[in-house]
Parts: structure tokens; C-alpha cells; sequence
């Protein structure tokens, strides 16, 4: 049976003979499949009793997804994920920091999650205030890690603001957010070189509905 064939045949939770075996492309094929049935409007249907169940013995998600706080995004939602699949930090902008690095090691490291996403999407606000130059309390320190970004688009396209540059941005810091994962956690660098887990990007379009997966991981 196919490792989506599989996962939709669980009755409840993800448990950890499943989780043990899948591979880093597995985790993604279950992103991806996923996201098709969000995408077809045919989401799976659990038992949340057995859900439940399952989730009071413990936690053994597929995947980590790191992804912006937007409303529009609800990460869950799009990977047609339930209560054990996914491990999910947001923050504005979909960057990191050492708390969000080291949230993403425990759910590798110590939790067995085989894949990190990082999730970013079109229209989102805190590129375009980071494209805006806005500084307003703690608002100011975050949309800093942003910049890198922004002055990558302002070099290579345009010093405007269109739409279009927002998005590159978008996916800009996506795939400098994949590389500070690699350059600031030793930890992940590591994992991802002897093939333990990937480390992926993706953009999701507000208007479609729709996630691109950007360049996959070599390992
Ligand atoms: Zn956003």
C-alpha cells in the first residue's frame, strides 16, 4: 500500500510504527497529497474519539511546518491535516529565531518529524511592511529579518512595491529561511545531510488556494 493509501487507512492519530517509517520524500508526499484533497475539497473524515485516543498515548506527527501567523493561511486546513499530524510554528513572515529553531529540533530531533516546510504566501503583510520600511515597537526587530529579502528584489527587479515584487519577496525569504534552518541549527544541518530529514519551501496563494513547492532539498 502507498504511504498515502496507509495514512488514510488509519483509524485515528498517526502512531509511531507509521511515523518510523516513513522517509523525508514520504512526509512530503503526505504535505502533498494532503494539500490535493484540500484542494478537491475532499478532506479525509476521523473518528475524533479514536483521534483523541490516540493523541492521550503520545505524538508522532509526519511533518513540521513553519509558516505566518495570516488568517488566510490556516496550515491545518491546507494539508488536510488532523489533531497529530503536524507540528506547526507561525510567526509574521514565516522566519526564525532561536525559539522557533529550537521548537523546530525538538520536533525533529526528539518528536520524529521527517520534513520541515517552511510556508510562505502571496499578499503577505509583514513583507510589505518590511517592504514599507515600517518601525513600530516590536514590530520593528521583526520585520528586520525580513529585509535580506526585500533588498534581493530591490537589487535584482525593482525598487517598487507592485505586487509582483511583493510575492517575489515572498518566495526570496522562503528559501532564506530554508538556508538560515541549515546555517543557524547545527542540530538540522546535520539531519538533513544524512538524509534524516528535508528541508523544503513552499508559497501559498491566498487567491487560489493553491501551495507551489519551491526547490526540494538535496539531501
Ligand atoms: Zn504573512
Amino acid at each position: 500500500m502507498s504511504i498515502p493509501k496507509s495514512y488514510a487507512a488509519l483509524q485515528g492519530a498517526v502512531t509511531k510504527s507509521f511515523q518510523e517509517e516513513l522517509s523525508p520524500t514520504d512526509a512530503i508526499e503526505l504535505l502533498r497529497t494532503g494539500h490535493q484533497r484540500f484542494n478537491d475539497n475532499t478532506p479525509l473524515k476521523r473518528s475524533r474519539i479514536a483521534l483523541l485516543e490516540d493523541a492521550s498515548e503520545g505524538q508522532f506527527p509526519y511533518a513540521s511546518v513553519l509558516g505566518c501567523i495570516d488568517s488566510r493561511v490556516p496550515i491545518e486546513e491546507v494539508f488536510d491535516a488532523t489533531i497529530g499530524d503536524l507540528f506547526v510554528a507561525r510567526v509574521a513572515g514565516n522566519t526564525v529565531n532561536p525559539d522557533i529553531l529550537g521548537s523546530l529540533e525538538y520536533a525533529c530531533k526528539y518528536a520524529g518529524s521527517k520534513a520541515i516546510l517552511v510556508l510562505g504566501h502571496t499578499s503577505c503583510g509583514a513583507i510589505k511592511g518590511a517592504w514599507a520600511g515600517l518601525e513600530d515597537g516590536n514590530l520593528t526587530g521583526l520585520l528586520a529579518q525580513l529585509k535580506p529579502a526585500v533588498e534581493t528584489i530591490r537589487a535584482t527587479r525593482s525598487d517598487e512595491a507592485t505586487a509582483e515584487n511583493i510575492d517575489e519577496t515572498v518566495a526570496v525569504n522562503v528559501q532564506m529561511v530554508c538556508d538560515r534552518i541549515r546555517q543557524e541549527s547545527d542540530i538540522l544541518y546535520d539531519m538533513e545531510s544524512s538524509g534524516a530529514i528535508a528541508i523544503i519551501g513552499g508559497v501559498y496563494n491566498v487567491a487560489t488556494g493553491r501551495v507551489t513547492f519551491l526547490a526540494e532539498s538535496e539531501a
